[in-house]
Parts: C-alpha cells; sequence; structure tokens
C-alpha cells in the first residue's frame, strides 16, 4: 500500500451525527498525531479526491461509483451485510470493532442471559401469598452456547465463562477462547445446540447463515431452552421459532434483531407471552470509544500500512 501522507476522509454518517463524531475524530486524530483532512459531507468535497470514506449504511453515501480514487469504506457498523454486495464499491471494506460496541454487546447478553437463568421474572409480580420456593441450578450447571466467536461472540462466551456458566461457542473455523469449550463445522453445530439451554446468536446475517435456526436445528436444543438473538434476524426461520415457542421446545426467546425493523405492529412476535423483544439496542458504535479505532484505520492508510479488520467480500462478513 502507498502511504498517503494527510488522507480526504470524508465522514458518510448521518446528517444528525456529523458535530459529534467530527468533533471525536478530531480529538483522536490529535492525540494520536495522525493527519488528515477531515470533510463532514458529501457536498463539501469533490469525490475524486476522497481516499476514504467512513461509511453508514443509514447515511448519504451508498453510490460510491463517483469515489474514483478510494482507498477504503470504513464501516461504522459491525455488521455488513447492507453494504457487503454493493458493486459500486471496489476498495476494501472494513468492519467496526470498537471496546464500546462489545463491551455493550457483553453487557446486554449477560444481562438477559442471567435473567433467564436466575428466573428472575418469577419473582417480578409475586402477589401476597405467593412464596414459591424455587432455587435456580448454580451457573456452573447452566449449559450457555454462543453461535459466532467473532470479537463480540468471543467477549461474551469469556465473560460468561467468567461468571462460571459452562460456556461452548460455535465458529467457521478453528478457535480457541479461554475457559469456553470451542467447537466448528457442522458437527460441532449438532454439538453445541445438544447441549445449549441457554443459546446466544452472534454471527453475521451471510448466505450461509441463513435460517440457521429452522425447524431442525431448534429441535436439537434441549426442550426448554431459551433462545437470546441480538445477531440479525435472517439467522432464524421465525414461523420455526414461534412453533417451538408454542410447542414448549422453546421456553424465551429475546429478540434484538429482525427481519424487518423497526418489527412491524403486527408481527406475532409483539403479543407472543414467550418473546421479549428489545429494539435493536443490544449495543451500538459509540463516538467516544470508536473515534479511536477509525483513527487507527486512517493512520494506517497514511503510512501505507495494512488495514485491520477487513471484510472478505465472498464470505460476506
Ligand atoms: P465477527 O468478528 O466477524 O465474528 C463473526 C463470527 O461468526 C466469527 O466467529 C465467524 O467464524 C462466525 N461465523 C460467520 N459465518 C459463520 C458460519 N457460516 N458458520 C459458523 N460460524 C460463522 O463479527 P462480530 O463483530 O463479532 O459481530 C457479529 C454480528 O453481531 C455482526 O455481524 C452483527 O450482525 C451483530 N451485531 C449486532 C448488534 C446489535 O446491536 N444487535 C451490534 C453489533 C453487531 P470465524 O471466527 O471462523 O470467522
Amino acid at each position: 500500500m502507498t502511504a498517503i501522507p494527510r488522507p480526504v476522509i470524508l465522514f458518510g454518517g448521518r446528517p444528525a451525527q456529523r458535530e459529534e463524531w467530527g468533533a471525536a475524530i478530531r480529538a483522536g486524530a490529535r492525540a494520536s498525531g495522525v493527519a488528515m483532512d477531515l470533510r463532514m459531507a458529501p457536498e463539501d468535497v469533490d469525490p475524486a479526491e476522497v481516499d476514504a470514506v467512513v461509511y453508514n449504511p443509514e447515511g448519504p453515501i451508498q453510490d460510491f461509483a463517483p469515489f474514483t480514487n478510494l482507498r477504503a469504506a470504513l464501516n461504522m457498523w459491525a455488521g455488513v451485510e447492507k453494504v457487503v454486495g454493493n458493486q459500486t464499491l471496489k476498495a476494501p471494506l472494513t468492519r467496526m470493532v470498537e471496546p464500546g460496541l462489545t463491551e455493550g454487546m457483553t453487557d446486554w447478553v449477560v444481562a438477559h442471559a442471567t435473567r433467564l437463568h436466575a428466573g428472575i421474572d418469577r419473582h417480578l409480580h409475586l402477589a401476597p401469598g405467593q412464596w414459591p420456593q424455587w432455587h435456580p441450578p448454580l451457573a456452573r450447571e447452566r449449559r450457555v452456547g454462543v453461535l459466532g466467536l467473532g470479537e463480540l461472540g468471543a467477549d461474551a462466551a469469556r465473560m460468561l465463562a467468567a461468571l462460571r456458566f459452562d460456556v461452548a461457542g460455535w465458529s467457521r473455523r478453528p478457535k480457541t477462547v479461554e475457559g469456553v469449550t470451542c467447537l466448528h463445522g457442522e458437527d460441532g453445530l449438532r454439538e453445541i445446540l445438544s447441549r445449549s439451554e441457554i443459546l446466544v446468536l452472534l454471527l453475521p446475517s451471510t448466505p450461509a447463515t441463513e435460517n440457521l435456526l429452522d425447524a431442525e436445528t431448534l429441535a436439537l436444543l434441549p426442550k426448554g431452552a431459551a433462545i437470546l438473538n441480538p445477531g440479525r434476524g435472517p439467522l432464524i426461520d421465525e414461523a420455526a421459532l414461534i412453533a417451538a415457542l408454542d410447542s414448549g421446545q422453546l421456553s424465551h426467546a429475546t429478540l434484538d434483531v429482525f427481519r424487518i425493523e423497526p418489527l412491524p405492529e403486527d408481527h406475532p412476535f409483539w403479543a407472543h407471552p414467550r418473546v421479549t423483544i428489545t429494539p435493536h439496542i443490544a449495543s451500538v458504535t459509540r463516538s467516544s470509544t470508536a473515534a479511536t479505532a477509525l483513527v487507527e484505520q486512517i493512520g494506517r492508510l497514511s503510512r501505507g500500512e495494512p488495514l485491520l479488520h477487513v471484510v472478505d467480500r465472498a464470505q460476506g462478513y
């Protein structure tokens, strides 16, 4: 890669994000001594001058064709399914990896796994005269599975293991995560499903992961298992999920992501007694921590070093 001493960076976030992100990126650049010419709106720059776009799937830049000298598109999100197939983008695409996004996701996973493990809902509405004696198993006796052992899945799995849950994880390629039984491939999928009383989905949305949880795979889970999906909606066959909840095969599904967002008002998930909906808030890219990650990528461009977290467009993540 050729070094570009002062790359022209175009911020492609939503207009409402410009002030906050502009300040955060400039502060990060000052702190780490990275030189850049940061432009905050497409109208501020000749597209042919732009070296890198900070890309937001909900932002104004979706056609990369005018950016004839583009060296990189730096996605503001971890998920890349909305851009990975964009034929106008010829430059390398990176996905967002930053500690705020990771820690926020782990907080969400731990909170919702613990709710189910500890049976918190059993005691939320106790009436006078009710004194049910129910004790959850110890965390060490609770088997949790995490599908996806990437930046987010591995951190969540590690934290669950630190809380003494009996944790297994599953990825495409073999992995090692301390304290976690790591599985991969087809056999690994069957194994992790058959042991997981609480199953967390932290896979990307790709052709290979679409409907990974369908009637057949849901049937492999222990009866009464629960699912947490902060990954992506298409990972689950919705009709199969509802059937598994209705039959008691699943006891609960906590869903943060959906095929259509916001979730349509007439969607059966809203009224289902065993579904908890969170509105795609499991985590978020935070300017306070993500600006450092963006500045690191821009510094790499300026020094001619390889970018981090480059998306494998053939794999789709
Ligand atoms: P990542 O680092 O790319 O990790 C993806 C993981 O999934 C890797 O372990 C990968 O396996 C595994 N994987 C991918 N395809 C697979 C397949 N066909 N079979 C088995 N394993 C497969 O991604 P990340 O940063 O952890 O993010 C994961 C996802 O979380 C994102 O794509 C996004 O959809 C979602 N997300 C949601 C929110 C929210 O607020 N709800 C926020 C951020 C992200 P290898 O390790 O073998 O490559």
